[in-house]
C-alpha cells in the first residue's frame, strides 16, 4: 500500500506530514473521542450512527466540535476518496486540541479532528470460522459513574490492562464484568449468547459501549424472526450457553467457542451465530453511504 492521504485540521496531507502537537490533550491525556468505521463495497456502514455517536461522545465532556455533521461526514467520504478506499477501516478522531502541560481543557482553544483510512485485522480469519477462545479479565470494566463506556473516549486504559491479560493468557479477546460482576463487554467488542434458541446481550445502562454493530444484530435478529433479550447475565449464563459470539466494526461478527477453559454449546460455530453473521455479511455489503 502507498501512502496515505490523511485529512488533519481542514487540510488533507500525506501521513508523513500528518502530525500533531507534543502539547495536545489527546496526547498528553487521553482526552478527545474517536470512532472506528467500516467500508463496505464503496460505502460506510451506517455513516449516521458513527457520526452521531461521535458528537454524542463530544457532547458528554463538553467538546465542541468546529465542523457541522454534515462537514464531519464531508472529510470521511473525501478521506476514503482520496485513499481510494472502498472497503476499509477508517478512524475518525477529535482531540481537545493543543493546551499547556496543566490538565484543564480552557487552555485548549482548537480540537483537532483527523481521519485516517487504512485497515485493521484484528483475529485470524480461521477463527471466524472456527470460533475464537476468550479469557474472563479480572479488571473490570469502568463504571458508568466514573468514565461511562458510552464516551467512545480517546482513554481507552481500561481496555488495554483486559486485553493485556487477555495476550498473556494466549487468548485473542478479553471479557469484562461491570462492577457487580455482570457480563458487560470485551475489550473491543459486544457480547451475545444464546440459551434455548432466545439470544441475549448485556443493557446499555450496565455500563457497555452502545455498539453499532450489535444494534445492526439485534435489527437482523428481529427481521429473522428470533427473540432476542437485552438483560443481565453472568458467567454462569456464559459458560453455559448453547452459542456465544462477539460483535464489533474491527471484529465483526465472531463466533466464540470457549470462555476461561469451558466449552460453549458444541464448541463450534453454533446455528443462529452462523445465520446472524451470513445476516450481517449480506447487510454490510449491500447498505451504507456511497463513497463515491
Ligand atoms: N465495545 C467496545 C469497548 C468497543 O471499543 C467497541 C468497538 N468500537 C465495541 C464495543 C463495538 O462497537 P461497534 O460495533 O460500534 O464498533
Amino acid at each position: 500500500m502507498g501512502k496515505r492521504i490523511i485529512y488533519l485540521d481542514g487540510e488533507y496531507v500525506n501521513e508523513d506530514e500528518a502530525k500533531i502537537s507534543v502539547f495536545d490533550h489527546g496526547v498528553l491525556y487521553g482526552d478527545g473521542v474517536f470512532e472506528g468505521i467500516r467500508a463496505y463495497n464503496g460505502r460506510i456502514f451506517r455513516c449516521e450512527d458513527h457520526i452521531d455517536r461521535l458528537y454524542e461522545a463530544a457532547k458528554a465532556i463538553m467538546l465542541d466540535i468546529p465542523l457541522s455533521k454534515k462537514e464531519m461526514t464531508e472529510a470521511l467520504l473525501e478521506t476514503c476518496r482520496r485513499n481510494d478506499c472502498k472497503d476499509g477501516y477508517i478512524r475518525l478522531v477529535v482531540t481537545r486540541g493543543k493546551g499547556d502541560l496543566g490538565l484543564s481543557p480552557t487552555k485548549c482553544p482548537k480540537p483537532s479532528i483527523f481521519c485516517i483510512a487504512g485497515s485493521i485485522t484484528l483475529y485470524p480469519e480461521e477463527m471466524y470460522t472456527k470460533g475464537m477462545p476468550l479469557i474472563t479479565a479480572t479488571q473490570r470494566r469502568n463504571k458508568a459513574t466514573i468514565v461511562d463506556p458510552q464516551i467512545k473516549s480517546l482513554n481507552y486504559l481500561n481496555n488495554i490492562l483486559a486485553k493485556i491479560e487477555a495476550n498473556r493468557a494466549g487468548a485473542a479477546e478479553a471479557l469484562m464484568l461491570n462492577h457487580d460482576g455482570i457480563v458487560a463487554e470485551c475489550t473491543g467488542d459486544n457480547i451475545f449468547i444464546v440459551k434455548d434458541n432466545v439470544i441475549y446481550t448485556p443493557p446499555i445502562y450496565i455500563g457497555i459501549l452502545d455498539g453499532i454493530t450489535r444494534r445492526t444484530i439485534i435489527e437482523l435478529a428481529k427481521k429473522l424472526g428470533y427473540e432476542i433479550v437485552e438483560k443481565e447475565f453472568t458467567l454462569f449464563n456464559v459458560y453455559n450457553a448453547d452459542e456465544c459470539f462477539l460483535t464489533g466494526t474491527a471484529a465483526e461478527a465472531i463466533p466464540v467457542t470457549t470462555v476461561d477453559g469451558r466449552v460453549i454449546g458444541e464448541g463450534v460455530a453454533g446455528p443462529i451465530t452462523k445465520a446472524l453473521l451470513a445476516a450481517f455479511k449480506e447487510y454490510a455489503n449491500s447498505n451504507g453511504t456511497d463513497i463515491f
